[in-house]
């Protein structure tokens, strides 16, 4: 039945950057419950996984984004769940940071959000059903220092999905964000120790998420139709709910 989140039949999902990480993790939980999942790579990583379908894009190249979205509609149909994961950090302290630092960042982080979402929207306003979901962080909605580009874009996230739930009014469509603390990955590896043990320090749960984590709150936006421009924190707890 529409929007009790009962499941009839696969879905047609689509994971920016769900080659590696945070994304790869969501990719193999929908793949494993049976749903098509088309997942973006940009380099010369696209994964393994015989179950899930690698198409090239790169999220700040509008064209690329089409025609990821060909790929996967061809082989999949429609997409009726997109997740926006692909993300970059290019950390400086402001008055360092060039302002290609800053647009870079924005570029991928919000707008590489936008730019798929737009595409995304088309399909599902066309079949009354769908399912967004945004990758954001909790440094948007505590900051960090050297990352105020970062926690701009993702803070952005937040923004973008609660007008578009406005726009999106009664259909069947929902957008959502998630918004990790500190996740074990190629991202969070990169962090000076001082900078990791800062963050674990304010986390009650007192160690990093595991990719699995994040999924599990991404699965249930998938899966939920009354829970709209809603912010789900997986931080162990840091933010105490917010
Ligand atoms: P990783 O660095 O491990 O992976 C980043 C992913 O984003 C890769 O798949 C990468 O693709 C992709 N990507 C980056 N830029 C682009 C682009 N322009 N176009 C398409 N894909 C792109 O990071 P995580 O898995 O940790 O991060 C996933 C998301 O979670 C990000 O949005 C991140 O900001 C967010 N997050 C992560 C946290 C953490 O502690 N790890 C905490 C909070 C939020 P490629 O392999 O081609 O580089």
């Amino acid at each position: 039945m529409a929007g009790t989140g009962e499941r009839d039949e696969a879905r047609s999902v689509f994971v920016t950057g769900g080659n590696r990480g945070i994304g790869l993790a969501i990719a193999r939980r929908f793949a494993a419950a049976g749903d098509r999942v088309a997942v973006t790579f940009r380099g010369d990583r696209p994964p393994t996984d015989e179950n899930l379908l690698a198409v090239r894009c790169d999220v700040t190249d509008g064209q690329q984004v089409d025609q990821a979205f060909k790929e996967a509609e061809t082989a999949h149909g429609p997409v009726t769940v997109l997740v926006a994961n692909a993300g970059v950090t290019h950390d400086r302290l402001l008055v360092r940071m060039s302002e290609e630092d800053f647009t870079s960042v924005i570029d991928t982080n919000l707008t590489g959000a936008f730019r798929v979402a737009r595409r995304a929207v088309r399909g599902m306003l066309a079949r009354g059903h769908g399912r967004i979901v945004l990758v954001s962080s909790t440094a948007a909605l505590h900051g960090a220092a050297g990352q105020t580009n970062y926690a701009a874009a993702k803070a952005g996230l937040v923004g973008f999905a609660r007008s578009l739930t406005h726009e999106l009014g009664p259909r069947d469509i929902t957008c959502n964000v998630v918004a990790p603390g500190l996740t074990e990955t190629d991202m969070s590896r990169a962090l000076t120790e001082e900078q990791r043990q800062h963050l674990l320090s304010n986390t009650p749960a007192g160690r990093p998420a595991h990719p699995d984590e994040v999924a599990d709150a991404v699965e249930f936006l998938a899966r939920a139709g009354y829970v709209r421009g809603a912010v789900i924190p997986v931080d162990g707890g840091a933010g105490l709910g917010h």
